[in-house]
């Protein structure tokens, strides 16, 4: 038997079948500023992993042959093999060993590094993309050099459309011209075609002009605070129709995250977590996927060339195609 799959039985064992066990992920756990937290190297054990301290005691690596993940002794952006994931809630120290929460410990760590979890069979066949804002929406717009989120944001999505059909994916576009159309409604859309992956397209602008980068979302687990923000709310407890979908959420948006920056060279602004109005009704794994700063201007003038958009829907289709292989990796 492959050590991998030796790993998974004894984690399976230890475990239970994913989605019914996080009471069985709470063994060896201990309360921490009011979430429960385990020791990463326990966390490395049942997963299958090598674990230890780099020099300087700064950073705490989780090893396998495949797969480091690099914690901060507090913080909340871990690297998985150098892609940046935001954590729900900071690692922390206790007793001189690194903790991570428990619920990080399931939505994060055993979503992306033991996809094997996801225990029934699904195929990546059908995606649905949704090309950002249309119509009277125009999304973000700069004036120099001229140009609208929602015309990229449909150039970008037609040629995803293009390299996806050429792949063997049957493809859905929310929109293929310039019309409005409702965040519940591209939901609903993906719903009613019974989509296997949900992309929505997107370009970012922000006050500071230095800001630039590119950062994929999935939707923010109930119970945790999303990116950019801790401390819990009464927003962070509801439960929507896309949490049932969590780790799938999160492994693609890891996969498409690790493509779009390892082809476009951009800064990696990480794997996030937000409560997107389009992403909280799917019934479909989905992310949302910012591709760049319109107000930083190196980025806007590179976004006004057709080449350098079809070169982020390459990185794109690339990482739908490594997120469908990953788990197939799985599926006999
Ligand atoms: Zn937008």
């Amino acid at each position: 038997m492959p050590r991998r799959w030796l790993a998974w039985l004894v984690f399976s064992v230890f475990l239970g079948n994913y989605g019914t066990s996080d009471l069985g992920a709470q063994g060896g756990a201990v309360q921490l500023e009011g979430q429960a937290y385990l020791p990463l190297p326990l966390v490395a054990t049942r997963i299958g992993m090598n674990s230890y301290w780099l020099e300087g005691y700064q950073t705490f690596r989780l090893r396998s042959q495949w797969t480091n993940a690099d914690f901060p002794r507090a913080g909340r952006t871990i690297r998985i093999n150098g892609v940046r994931v935001d954590l729900g809630f900071s690692t922390r120290l206790h007793k001189e060993v690194l903790h991570i929460s428990v619920h990080d410990y399931g939505k994060v760590l055993r979503a992306i590094l033991t996809p094997q979890v996801f225990n029934q069979p699904f195929r990546v066949r059908r995606i649905v993309i949704d090309p950002g804002h249309g119509g009277k929406d125009p999304g973000a717009v700069v004036a120099r050099p001229a140009l609208q989120e929602k015309d990229i944001a449909l150039k970008t999505s037609l040629y995803l459309a293009e390299q996806l059909r050429a792949a063997g994916f049957e493809v859905v576009l929310v929109r293929d011209r310039d019309v409005f159309i409702p965040l519940l409604e591209r939901a609903r859309i993906a719903n009613r075609h019974r989509a296997d992956l949900f992309i929505s397209v997107h370009f970012n602008a922000a006050a500071n002009a230095n800001a630039r980068g590119i950062e994929v979302f999935s939707l923010t687990p109930a119970g945790q605070p999303p990116s950019g923000r801790s401390g819990l709310t009464a927003v962070d407890r509801a439960v929507h129709p896309g949490n049932a979908l969590d780790a799938r959420n999160r492994l693609a948006a890891y996969h498409i995250q690790r493509a779009l920056i390892t082809v476009s060279g951009e800064v990696d602004r990480g794997v996030k977590t937000g409560r997107f109005a389009v992403l909280r009704p799917l019934e479909c794994p989905g992310v949302l996927v910012e591709l760049g700063f319109m107000t930083h201007a190196g980025t806007a003038s590179k976004l006004r060339s057709d080449a350098y958009l079809r070169g982020l829907a390459t990185a794109l289709a690339r990482g739908v195609i490594q997120y469908r292989d990953h788990l197939g990796r799985f599926i006999d």
